[in-house]
């Protein structure tokens, strides 16, 4: 573990955008935290869905990821507490969006997240999640750089294998140059239609390339998961029997027990 003093860290992935990064790192985190776990939510997508979908205002957020990466407000002074119970959040303010560019001339730019982490003294949490934003961008590169582990949400669709052999190469070389200890977490076949011939052929097709590093259990296409973000709580909290809320507690189980054999 890179940080002991904060917990193992996953970074939930995808240089595509609407592939349910967002929506996994809301989902897996709430249902650890309903499973007893202390948990941390770190948004660091500018557009801040995992924000507004804890059902916080951008707006309103005084310092968040930006202010944690500029090195202008410490990570535990930055981390709020959330409707769920054990899940907090490290939201994303409005000036994220900004920090891409203004990173660009910072010295360690990569290792920005990394040296905030360091620096961490707070409760230590058993999981941390970063929320990546749609981009191999350097606010990416500090998300991999920062963790112990990389989770690839996949959505099984014709494209979905396209552009992951270019975020396999991000991995090698993030692990290269800035993070020797990176590891692989799993793929999570996302958005699954059981009755679509071709969602079935994807996920065997990923299966077959990647083994053991899929997921055994996978999310199916539920219109709850998509409709729990405008009510701002996590899809446990908008209908537990659905589909999606079982799914994500199911998976957060085997998350758990990957762990644990890893
Ligand atoms: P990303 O963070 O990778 O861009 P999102 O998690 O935001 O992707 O998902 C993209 C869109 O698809 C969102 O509108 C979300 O609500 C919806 N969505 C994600 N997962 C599912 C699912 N399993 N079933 C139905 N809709 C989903
Ligand atoms: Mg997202």
């Amino acid at each position: 573990m890179k940080h002991q003093g904060l917990g193992p860290i996953t970074a939930i992935a995808n240089q595509k955008g609407g592939v349910g990064k967002t929506t996994t790192s809301i989902n897996l985190a709430a249902s650890l935290a309903a499973l007893e776990k202390r948990v941390l939510l770190i948004d660091l997508d500018p557009q801040g869905n995992s924000t507004s979908g804890l059902g916080v205002n951008q707006n309103t957020v005084r310092s968040g990821t930006y202010d944690v990466l500029m090195g202008d407000a410490q990570l535990s002074d930055a981390i709020i507490a959330t409707d769920c119970e054990r899940l907090l959040l490290l939201p994303a303010s409005m000036d994220l969006a900004g920090a891409e560019i203004e990173l660009v001339s910072e010295l360690g730019r990569e290792l920005r997240l990394e040296q905030a982490f360091a620096a961490y003294k707070g409760e230590a949490f058993d999981y941390v999640f970063i929320d990546c934003p749609p981009a191999l961008s350097l606010l990416t590169v500090n998300a991999l750089s920062a963790s112990d582990h990389v989770m690839v949400t996949l959505q099984t669709e014709f494209y979905a294998m396209e552009g992951l052999t270019q975020l396999m190469d991000s991995i090698r070389r993030i692990k290269q140059a800035l993070n020797s200890s990176l590891t692989m977490e799993g793929i999570l076949l996302t958005m699954v239609d059981g009755r679509n011939r071709l969602s079935t052929q994807v996920e065997e097709d990923v299966r077959a390339y990647f083994g053991s590093q899929v997921y055994a259990n996978t999310i199916p296409r539920n219109v709850r998961l998509s409709e729990a973000p405008s009510f701002g709580v996590p899809v446990m909290y908008h209908d537990v029997r659905s589909k999606g809320a079982q799914a994500y507690l199911v998976v957060a189980q085997e998350f758990m027990h990957r762990r644990e054999i890893q």
